[in-house]
């Protein structure tokens, strides 16, 4: 199930992000990227369903707030810029996922 559909925001192009199966896993990727292609948008960073599923339920634990329903509706905006993204709650916090040219690999702030 995509939890985070409408909340994703492609901060190169200003598009939304859509549920798009990558090797049968739920990810999303910049419509307009999708659409249109990379003259368009040269954005093509993936975000898996799984990774938002990890850092957003991290998070919330941390912040002791009890899920009820789904996580994305938690969930206030996601933006993505340069191979990574900043997630937005509605309770004013946020998460950092920086996934870009890291030697040690996803850098995390939940
Ligand atoms: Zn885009």
């Amino acid at each position: 199930m995509y939890q985070f559909t409408s909340k994703i925001t492609c901060m190169h192009c200003g598009g939304k992000y859509r549920g798009k199966k990558m090797r049968d896993k739920l990810a999303y990727s910049c419509s307009t990227y999708e659409k249109k292609g990379k003259e368009s948008c040269s954005n093509n960073f993936k975000i898996k369903e799984d990774d938002l599923v990890h850092v957003v339920s991290t998070h919330l634990q941390l912040q002791n707030v009890r899920v009820e329903g789904s996580l994305g509706e938690h969930v206030s905006v996601i933006e993505v810029k340069d191979g990574g993204y900043r997630i937005y709650y509605n309770d004013g916090t946020d998460s950092i996922v920086n996934d870009n040219s890291n030697e040690y690999g996803i850098k995390f702030k939940y």
